[in-house]
């Protein structure tokens, strides 16, 4: 969104491309962000602002680069739009989904909670407009359709393809959570209270599953006991080699979500090296300060379950004190780490050794520039800098290439 609006706003015409039905990434799914652990909805207002006012960019949502064709300067991208189901008639009057008798997963609380098929992605949502989930529907269901006073559902629509001719591409795909499932050890997925960071997110937020409370999943129980678990499969050859950077940050962050909640809760955090890039020391120094936290340096070796009293048991060491733990607690959160995301990006996009993009070691200038967390692991404020980095980038290939413009086809 960053790189689009300074893009635009300087004078480019821009077409943000985004797969889901919604602007805003996963910072839309966050509770609170550090360091001022202001809403999300802050942030992200300012840049749609920007970005409704500004008749420079045109916004795609459920949309994907198909292909890319062509050089820097006159590149040819082909553009695949999956359909929404729903039309600007749409005045959100709510009378679809009251009548739609399918439930779903849903994908903005990350499956922790069911929506209906016909579903406002988030009451914050931008574009403000329903999306219909057909794999959900039952055959020839045409309840919402029936329930839609104003004819705005359309389930005939189909998939669309855009041609659009471009001096530059800028990749911001961002990050999707490491699978917690696949730490054998951390005991995710077996015992029903460790739970990830991201789950948090959406546990603490009031138009989350829980309606702002984080409980213990097995029996919806308030935690007299959290313990957090750093590097969940970071900093490890078997999962994710690399540090992402902001998991240590967002920990003491989930830390003052559990203090606010739970002022008498014992709070753990477990880590190799508590790390804060992105000037976050005085935000580590601040919450530490604030809230009882204890800070054991020491790796989680094993996270079981008590099956009598559902506790999560986690052994680890405690480095500092050379000694091992054993503690019982009712929730554990896993810090995992951030997978760029990168499936079907062109050919012409060169990606690091850990799958990011990279764009330090092209030796040729492809008007093709990654930025945000797909390019590395990084606080909100530091991809914001770098997609007004990349967008300067791509204005330098733009400048001389102003007879391409847009060509949009159906
Ligand atoms: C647990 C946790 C908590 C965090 N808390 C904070 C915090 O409090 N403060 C802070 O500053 N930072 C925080 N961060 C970091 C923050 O999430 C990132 O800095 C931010 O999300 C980076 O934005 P981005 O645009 O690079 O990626 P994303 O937020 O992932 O956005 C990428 C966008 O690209 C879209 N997309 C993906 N693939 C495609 C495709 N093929 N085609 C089209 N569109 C696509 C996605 O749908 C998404 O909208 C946290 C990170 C974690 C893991």
């Amino acid at each position: 969104m960053t790189a689009a609006i300074e893009a635009a706003e300087a004078g480019c015409e821009v077409v943000l491309v985004e797969k889901s039905a919604y602007l805003g990434g996963r910072v839309a799914r966050f509770h609170q962000y550090f360091p001022k652990l202001c809403p999300p909805a802050c942030g992200v207002e300012i840049n749609l602002k920007r970005l409704k006012n500004n008749r420079q960019v045109t916004i795609l949502t459920q949309a994907e680069l198909e292909s890319l064709s062509g050089g820097p300067g006159d590149y040819e991208a082909v553009i695949k739009l999956a359909p929404r189901y729903v039309t600007d008639a749409c005045t959100l009057c709510d009378e679809c989904v009251k009548g739609c008798p399918a439930d779903v997963a849903d994908e903005f609380n990350y499956n922790l909670s069911k929506t209906k098929a016909i579903h406002l992605p988030h009451a914050m949502a931008y574009p403000a407009k329903y999306v219909v989930e057909r794999s959900a529907c039952p055959e020839a269901c045409h309840a919402c359709v029936d329930a839609c006073a104003y004819r705005a559902i359309d389930l005939t629509q189909k998939a669309e393809k855009k041609t659009l001719r471009v001096a530059s591409v800028i990749v911001a795909t961002g990050w999707a959570p490491y699978d917690a499932s696949k730490i054998e050890n951390l005991g995710f997925g077996r015992c029903s209270n460790v739970v990830t960071n991201v789950m948090v997110e959406r546990f603490a937020a009031a138009n989350g599953p829980t309606g702002g409370k984080i409980l213990r999943p097995s029996d919806g129980k308030e935690p007299r006991s959290v313990a957090f678990v750093q590097c969940a499969g970071s900093r490890d050859q078997n999962h994710l080699p690399y540090c992402s950077a902001v998991c240590c940050s967002a920990s003491l962050k989930h830390a003052t979500y559990i203090r606010k909640l739970y002022p008498e809760a014992e709070i753990t955090i477990f880590y190799i090296d508590l790390r804060t890039p992105g000037n976050l020391q005085n935000f580590y120094t601040k919450v530490t300060a604030e809230n009882k936290i204890e800070l054991i340096k020491g790796k989680v070796g094993k996270v079981e379950e008590d099956p009598a009293t559902k506790e999560v048991v986690v052994t680890a060491e405690d480095v500092l004190h050379e000694t091992k733990i054993k503690r019982n607690y009712d929730l554990v959160v896993l810090a995992t780490g951030m997978v760029p995301q990168t499936a079907g990006l062109p050919a012409v996009v060169d990606l690091d050794e850990f799958g990011f993009v990279n764009n330090v070691n092209t030796h040729v200038n492809t008007g093709v520039y990654g930025t945000g967390c797909v390019k590395r692991p990084a606080e909100v404020s530091g991809t914001i800098r770098d997609a007004t980095g990349a967008a300067l980038k791509a204005l330098q290939i733009t400048v001389g290439a102003e007879h391409l413009g847009v060509e949009q086809h159906g």
